[in-house]
């Protein structure tokens, strides 16, 4: 367990990059006058700190609310209650115009970052396209491809390449250099290796951890194995029915888990 291992990089004095309060979302679908209505409570009152420069694990099976919770931490989704706070700011109820210049500085890795991406738009394009369209100056954001794609360990001609090229372990390097453009501050991973072969997916651990301490980013890493989760957090946060059982580190986790949910978890690793 790397997990374990980990050395605080950040002390406490640098505060919460992330702090989330009471965040509820509900779906609803259906009509309740043809009694078809659905209520589906996906994040129920989930509460919980990043601290600066650390990665939180969000482990659960699948249902249990992750990807929600995701998408209202990117603000892909709104939440109905609760509260957000990014940078001294509840970007819960922030309007969609406020948050704009916010958005670049949180990003989201996907478990295939090219499954809705044109097949023919070059890696450089794929790159560039959304920093010029938030102004920056075309030649730099070239010189800035080229500076990420040698930080995830690409080459420089994979910018003239289509990703149908790339295999899909390279193919999420491009996904992460693609929210490293931006700077963020924070990277929300959705099941990032999950499609992976288990020796791909220790690369990109490998990586996300390297990128982890170079770049002080935060980091919160949805995914449904918990055993990939104690690879590369600092903290893992077990999900169950859309709340939190039991937030602490790996050793936590796995030698004193308080949550009967995550005793089971542990206890179904081969
Ligand atoms: P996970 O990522 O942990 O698998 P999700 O957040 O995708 O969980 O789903 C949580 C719950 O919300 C599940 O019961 C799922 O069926 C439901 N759900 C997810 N997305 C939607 C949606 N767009 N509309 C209605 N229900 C949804
Ligand atoms: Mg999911």
């Amino acid at each position: 367990l790397t997990g374990t291992n980990r050395v605080p990089l950040q002390t406490e004095a640098n505060g919460p990059v992330l702090k989330v309060e009471n965040l509820v979302k509900t779906y609803r679908s259906g009509s309740k006058m043809f009694g078809t209505l659905r209520v589906v409570p996906a994040v129920r009152e989930v509460s919980f700190e990043l601290a600066s420069g650390r990665t939180l694990g969000v482990v659960g099976e699948s249902g249990s609310g992750k990807s929600s919770l995701g998408r209202l931490l990117t603000k892909l989704m709104v939440s109905d209650s609760g509260r957000i706070l990014f940078e001294d700011r509840d970007i819960a109820t922030l309007s969609e115009a406020e948050f704009r210049p916010m958005r670049q500085r949180i990003q989201m890795i996907f478990q295939d970052p090219f499954a809705s991406l044109n097949p023919r738009a070059t890696i450089g394009r794929i790159l560039t396209v959304g920093p010029v369209a938030h102004g920056m100056d075309p030649a730099r954001a070239r010189d800035e491809a080229r500076a990420m794609l040698d930080l995830v360990g690409l080459d420089a001609g994979a910018i003239g390449r289509f990703p149908h090229e790339f295999s899909g372990g390279q193919r999420q390097r491009i996904g992460i250099a693609r929210a490293l453009m931006f700077k963020p501050r924070l990277l929300v991973a959705d099941e990032a290796v999950s499609a992976l072969d288990v020796s791909i997916q220790a690369q990109i651990l490998q990586l996300l951890d390297r990128i982890q301490r170079e770049t002080g980013v935060s980091m919160v890493f949805i995914t449904h194995d918990l055993r990939v989760a104690s690879q590369i957090c600092d903290d893992i946060a077990v999900m169950q029915y859309g709340r939190i059982v039991e937030l602490g580190p790996p050793s936590q986790i796995f030698l004193d888990p308080q949550s009967a949910y995550t005793r089971e978890l542990v206890a179904a690793i081969p």
